[in-house]
């Protein structure tokens, strides 16, 4: 199995910090300048893989990121994280667990060409109970 996060490109992928359990690296290719990326040292492909210990670093160091950003980069930053096993991996999507960290501003490009074209609908009744029946239990 060939990972780009297992087997890091250090020519490719700007090292911010490495830490315990997690790298901190820029995003290569990235969304918008500062898009950061905090990834845990083993590959796991969901939450739920990690131990308790990396779970903390991680969370810890995307919070600190965070922070990093709102303080240096830009007045808003989003955190996603992603897991899509129908995409098959490429340059673009990488099966090895990661957080996004991703400096936002009042309709910036990301906004422009994207998101201002999501569609939000009002919840339905039928659909609500739908969804509570399934997740609650
Ligand atoms: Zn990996």
């Amino acid at each position: 199995m060939n990972c780009p996060f297992c087997d890091l490109d250090k020519e490719k992928t700007r090292m911010l910090e490495e830490k315990k359990h997690v790298f901190t690296v820029l995003s290569n290719p990235r969304l918008m300048p500062g898009h950061t990326l905090v990834i845990p040292k083993r590959h796991v492909e969901r939450l739920s893989d990690l131990s308790k210990d990396e779970r903390g670093e991680l969370f810890d160091t995307a919070i600190e990121y965070q922070n990093k950003i709102l303080e240096k980069v830009a007045s808003g930053c989003d955190i996603n994280q992603h897991h899509r096993p129908f995409l098959s991996q490429s340059k673009l999507k990488v099966n090895h667990l990661h957080i996004h960290l991703r400096p936002r501003e009042f309709k910036d490009t990301l906004y422009e060409t994207s998101q201002k074209f999501e569609v939000f609908e009002d919840l339905t009744r039928e659909e609500g109970g739908k969804f509570v029946e399934i997740l609650s239990h």
